[in-house]
């Protein structure tokens, strides 16, 4: 039998390391992938002259799967994010951002299971249309909804709770105020609400939706929310479950699916051995789930959470005062 290939873009700041992590960790549960190693970001930009090279887009066209650690944007004029440009390019409509729980965490929960579906391509988030007039006093964007798109992802959104025993589905949106844009976003998530009588529907506006989170997350189980939206909720969502190195997330379209981090390149512990690699190693178990190698992947789970439960290793934002090597081989151990 061929072996399933994977791309790999290991990304800029801590993405080598956590994505090395990760691979490390798939390995000694005894996946046996073979991997096509790919650049984008800054890491590109320095090989080649471009962000995001010709043989990075066909080489994930190739494979399908690709697992990706953060890309750093440099911020200024002239630089699109290589995110959004790869979301768009491979039609990534679908950004699936899981949290839960781990015993020994230090976050202020020990109950959550949320998983926040984001919008991907549309929205305030895709960067249409900006300008900035020449005096630089001026600056607008545009928010495009279309009635397919949403329909796509919220259908996405319960779909998924019905393959995962969800009882509950929120939609979040601003139709207050953004009548046009979120208006159509909610009506068409109450029209495809109504096909799923079995699955609980409610929805609310996004800014009473951060204070809930905050004071009972236990209200939520599936969100389902526009691309702006969904990007600063899943940031909240993993605050929930002891922050950003716990939090990953699948980019899922139909012919396409990148797996990476919910965070990006943290510049401020890039190469000092630091990071926590439990967003991409989540993130590589939902790619096992994704391939219908759900068994391994709970072997990999219960082992982060062991090492996690025990704090055998644990890296500094879990608690503990080990890198992310010592961290990886805990998990390996119990592989
Ligand atoms: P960030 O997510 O990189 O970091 C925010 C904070 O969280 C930092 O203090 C960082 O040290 C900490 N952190 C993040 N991941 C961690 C981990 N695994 N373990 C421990 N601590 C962790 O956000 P930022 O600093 O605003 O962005 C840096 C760069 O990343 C920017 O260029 C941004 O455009 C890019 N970015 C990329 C992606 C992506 O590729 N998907 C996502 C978000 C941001």
């Amino acid at each position: 039998m061929t072996k399933k290939i994977i791309t790999v873009i290991k990304g800029d700041g801590i993405g080598p390391s956590i994505i090395d992590s990760a691979l490390e960790i798939l390995q000694a549960a005894g996946c046996d992938f073979d991997y096509e190693f790919v650049d984008a970001g800054l890491a590109a930009l320095e090989k080649t002259g471009e962000l995001l090279p010709q043989e990075t887009i066909d080489t994930i066209a190739r494979n399908k799967i690709t697992l990706k650690g953060p890309l750093t944007t440099p911020v200024g004029e002239g630089f699109t994010s290589i995110n959004v440009t790869l979301r768009k390019q491979f039609g990534l409509y679908a950004n699936v951002r899981p949290v839960k729980s781990f015993v020994g965490t230090k976050a202020r929960y020990d109950d959550i299971d949320i998983i926040t579906v984001r919008e991907n391509t549309q929205g305030m988030y895709s960067g249409l249309g900006q300008v900035t007039s020449e005096d630089g006093n001026e600056a607008q964007a545009m928010s495009m909804i279309t009635r397919d798109g949403a329909e796509k992802i919220v259908t996405f959104a319960y779909e998924l709770a019905v393959r995962e025993g969800r009882k509950k589905v929120t939609a979040v949106h601003k139709a207050n105020i953004l009548k046009s844009t979120s208006g159509l976003f909610l009506k068409v998530a109450r029209e495809v609400a109504e096909r799923y009588p079995e699955i609980e529907s409610t929805e609310m506006i996004v800014d009473a939706t951060c204070m809930k989170l905050v004071m009972s997350p236990e209200e939520f189980d599936v969100i389902v929310t526009t691309n702006l939206f969904g990007d600063i909720l899943s940031d909240l969502c993993a605050g929930l479950v002891g922050g950003l190195g716990m939090a990953p997330g699948a980019n899922i379209g139909e012919d396409a699916a990148i797996f990476e981090a919910v965070h990006g390149s943290a510049p401020d512990i890039a190469g000092k051995n630091l990071a926590n690699p439990t967003s991409v190693i989540l993130a590589s178990i939902q790619m096992l789930e994704h391939l219908e190698m759900g068994d391994t992947a709970e072997r990999i789970r219960s082992a982060v959470a062991d090492v996690i439960k025990t704090g055998d290793r644990t890296t500094r934002d879990l608690g503990g005062n080990h890198g992310t090597t010592d961290f990886t081989q805990a998990v390996i151990d119990r592989l």
